[in-house]
This record gives structure tokens, C-alpha cells and sequence, in this order.
């Protein structure tokens, strides 16, 4: 994960950005695709509605003296016609937002050209709007009024879609655009400089928009990497700090809820309790710092050897290791006993060019019904197994079965 502040060539600071790399630069864009998505609404809800404010003024709308009201038919008829298109535009542009937004909630990708064409259609039909205005129509008289309200959009639109210049491009590109080509060509009613005007507005436009995105991606990376770090700090307080395992705290929480889970949707749980064999000789025959590593290799041999996501190795303590085993029938959960077993029993631990193996004692219990049995229940039933599993010789596997009798496994009845 890299954050790199980079200084343009200009070496103007105006120039920096930021730039993400890996997982952080498709987080950033996933995040933004959903912003935008957002960021669609006020733009397809202020096309219309600033429409209705300007055509309502226009028609000198009272509401004491509305009934007696005849506007100019070819006024109401150039409103209504631009009206309907805007209105169609900006209901297409909904549309094609939700298709938008589907997309991105369903995991698929979500086309940006989706957005930037219903973005062209919706912004050039109220560029059409401000053009009838500059040229010999009805709306002429009304120019001013049709010009400053596409000011405010074109402003509006540039600080919501900030996010994606791509967006602040194009929006300025239909909403002026055609102002522009027509305050030009001289069939404009307003002095050719206008169209000047408009180019310089919608070119400071995006410019200025430049500096809300690049806060923005700052803003999202910071808070990205933030939240990276919260996971990561969680995650090590839940981890046991030599071995690498899950911590005894852990493990306490989540016997507990896996019994409750498993109570309640009805599949069997199992617990192995592990102890390392006459561990304390290791300790004194090599050293504490050679029992670490001894301690270590195990665990990685049973966080190695579990076999489902949801199986869980944890450090109880000292040199003992617990082991739950969410929806494992009894059968299944003895054989991956008996593998851990020898396969711990086969690990080697190096101190410089001399072997260590250690072994283990394991005593387990699988219920299922677990129906209310608490966690202590649980365990004394592993760990009885496991006193017994010491007390018959070490480097073997007891298990405790639901009436509480204890046998040596292989040769349990499940
Ligand atoms: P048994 O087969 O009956 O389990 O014998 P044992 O020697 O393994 O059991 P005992 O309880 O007598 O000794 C456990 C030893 O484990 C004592 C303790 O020093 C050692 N131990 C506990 N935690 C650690 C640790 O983090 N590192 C090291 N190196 N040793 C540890
Ligand atoms: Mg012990
Ligand atoms: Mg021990």
C-alpha cells in the first residue's frame, strides 16, 4: 500500500496529486463510482425544478390572479416543448443512474458512459433552453433570467460532479457548448463576446473543480487507510502474539457464540483441547527461547492442518492449544484429531543442526445436539479427556462422548 504525494512537472503546488496504488487505487474508484451515483441526484432533480421557477416567472404566475392568466401561446408552447424535453432528459438520466447504482450493489461493473451520456442528453437539452433564449424566439425577452439560472446549474453541477473531471468536462461541454457555437456564428440577439464569457466560466469551472476532487481522493484514501488500520489493530487483539493463533480471549468469545450458533441452527460443534507432552523438559534441556520456537512450529502445524474457514486453532495457555470445529460430525472430527496428532509428532523444531520433535495429548468432545450446554461444560468435557489422554501415556487422543463416558480413539462409537 503506497500513498505518493506527487509534485507536477510544473513543480506548481497546485499541480500535486494524489496517487494511489494497488487495492487502495480500486477502493478509491469503487468508492467514487458510488459517490457519483449519488451525486446524479441533485443535478436530475434542479433541471427540472429550476425550469419550473423560470417558466413560472416568466408566465408572471400569481396565485391571486392565476385563474385570469393568458400568457402568449407561443411562449407556453416554446416552455412546454423545452420543458418536456428536460423533463424526459432528466427522467432517462434517473434511469440510467439506478442502472448505475444496480451495478455497483450487485458487485458488477458499472460502465461510466452510462452516467456521462445521460449526463450529455440532460445538460444539452437545457443548453437548447439558454440557445432559444440568445436567438429570435419568444424566450428571447427572457434571456437574462435563463442565463443566470444556467450559471447556477452549470456552478452547482461542477461542485457536485467535482469527483470525476471526466463529468465536470462534459457537463460544462452540453450545458455552454451550444451557447458557445451560437454566440459565434452571430445568429445570437446578445453581443458576440457572451460566447467569450461562457468559454472563460465553463474553463474556470473545471478548473476550480479540480481542487474539491483532489480533496476528495485524499479524503477517501485517508479514511481507507484508516479503517485498513482499525481492521488491522482488531484483528491483533485477537491474535496471540507469539504464535500467531487466535488468543485465549478470542477463543472465549467465540466458543461461545459458535455453541449458540450451533444450538441454534442445529449442527453439531466440536472442541479439541491440545497439550504438549512434557513440554517443561524442553524448556529445560534446550532453553526457553528453543520452547518458543517449539511452540510456534506447533501451532503452525494445526493452523496448517484444519481444513475448513471456519474451524478455529487458538493458544488456551502455556504449551496448550483448543481447536473448535463448527459443523464437524464426531467421526470427522476424531480423524482430524488423529491428524494433527502425527502431524505435530512429525514436525521438526531445528536448535542449530539438532532435531527436536514434540508430541501431543488431545482430548475432545463433539455434541449435537449442543441444545444449552455452556461453554465450561464444553471444555471440562475436553479436558477431562485430555487428563486421560496424559494419564494413559502421553502422544494419544481421548474423546468424551455426550453421556460422559471417555475412550481412547480410534474406536469410539460416534
Ligand atoms: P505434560 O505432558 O504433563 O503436559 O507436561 P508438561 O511439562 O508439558 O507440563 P507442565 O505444565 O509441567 O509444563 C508446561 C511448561 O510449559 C512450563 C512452562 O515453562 C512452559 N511454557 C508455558 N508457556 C511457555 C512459553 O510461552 N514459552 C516457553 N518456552 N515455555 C512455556
Ligand atoms: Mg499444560
Ligand atoms: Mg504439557
Amino acid at each position: 500500500m503506497v500513498l505518493v504525494m506527487n509534485r507536477g512537472s510544473t513543480g506548481w503546488p497546485g499541480n500535486r496529486h494524489v496517487e494511489a496504488s494497488g487495492e487502495f487505487r480500486s477502493a478509491l474508484e469503487h468508492q467514487r463510482d458510488r459517490d457519483l451515483a449519488i451525486r446524479q441526484k441533485p443535478g436530475i432533480i434542479f433541471y427540472p425544478a429550476v425550469w419550473l421557477i423560470i417558466t413560472l416567472s416568466i408566465l408572471g404566475y400569481q396565485p391571486a390572479d392565476f385563474l385570469d392568466y393568458q400568457p402568449t401561446e407561443a411562449k407556453m408552447s416554446w416552455l412546454l416543448g423545452i420543458g418536456a424535453l428536460i423533463s424526459l432528459t432528466s427522467l432517462y438520466r434517473w434511469y440510467c443512474t439506478r442502472r448505475f447504482a444496480t451495478c455497483l450493489q450487485n458487485g458488477q461493473h458499472a460502465p461510466l458512459w452510462l452516467l456521462i451520456h445521460a449526463l450529455i442528453l440532460n445538460a444539452s437539452s437545457w443548453g437548447v433552453f439558454l440557445v432559444l433564449a440568445l436567438l429570435p424566439t419568444p424566450l428571447s425577452d427572457h434571456y437574462s433570467l435563463i442565463f443566470t439560472g444556467t450559471l447556477a446549474l452549470a456552478a452547482g453541477g461542477a461542485s457536485s460532479l467535482s469527483i470525476k473531471s471526466t463529468l465536470v468536462y462534459w457537463l460544462m461541454f452540453s450545458l455552454l457548448g451550444p451557447a458557445i457555437v451560437v454566440s459565434f456564428s452571430g445568429y445570437s440577439l446578445q453581443p458576440t463576446p457572451l460566447g467569450l464569457v461562457l468559454l472563460i466560466f465553463a474553463g474556470g469551472m473545471s478548473w476550480v473543480s479540480n481542487l474539491p476532487r483532489r480533496e476528495y481522493e485524499k479524503a477517501v484514501i485517508s479514511n481507507l487507510k484508516l479503517s485498513q488500520q482499525a481492521n488491522y489493530l482488531t484483528e491483533l487483539t485477537t491474535l496471540d502474539g507469539l504464535t500467531g493463533v487466535k488468543n485465549r480471549r478470542f477463543f472465549d468469545q467465540l466458543l461461545s457464540s459458535e455453541i449458540r450458533r450451533a444450538n441454534r441452527l442445529d449442527y453439531p460443534l466440536a472442541l479439541l483441547m491440545i497439550d504438549i507432552d512434557h513440554f517443561k523438559r524442553i524448556n529445560d534441556e534446550f532453553g526457553h527461547l528453543v520452547g518458543d520456537s517449539c511452540l510456534i512450529n506447533t501451532a503452525r502445524t494445526l493452523q496448517n492442518h484444519i481444513q475448513r474457514s471456519s474451524d478455529v486453532v487458538a493458544r488456551y495457555g502455556g504449551e496448550e492449544f483448543a481447536v473448535i470445529l463448527p459443523g464437524v460430525e464426531t467421526d470427522d472430527a476424531i480423524a482430524l484429531a488423529e491428524t494433527l496428532r502425527e502431524e505435530v509428532e512429525s514436525t521438526i523444531t531445528w536448535n542449530l543442526t539438532q532435531p527436536i520433535r514434540v508430541t501431543i495429548s488431545i482430548g475432545g468432545v463433539s455434541l449435537h445436539p449442543v441444545k444449552a450446554t455452556q461453554p465450561q461444560d464444553y471444555l471440562a468435557m475436553a479436558d477431562k479427556a485430555l487428563y486421560e489422554a496424559k494419564k494413559q501415556g502421553r502422544n494419544c487422543t481421548f474423546w468424551s462422548a455426550s453421556d460422559g463416558q471417555i475412550s481412547r480413539v480410534p474406536g469410539i462409537e460416534s
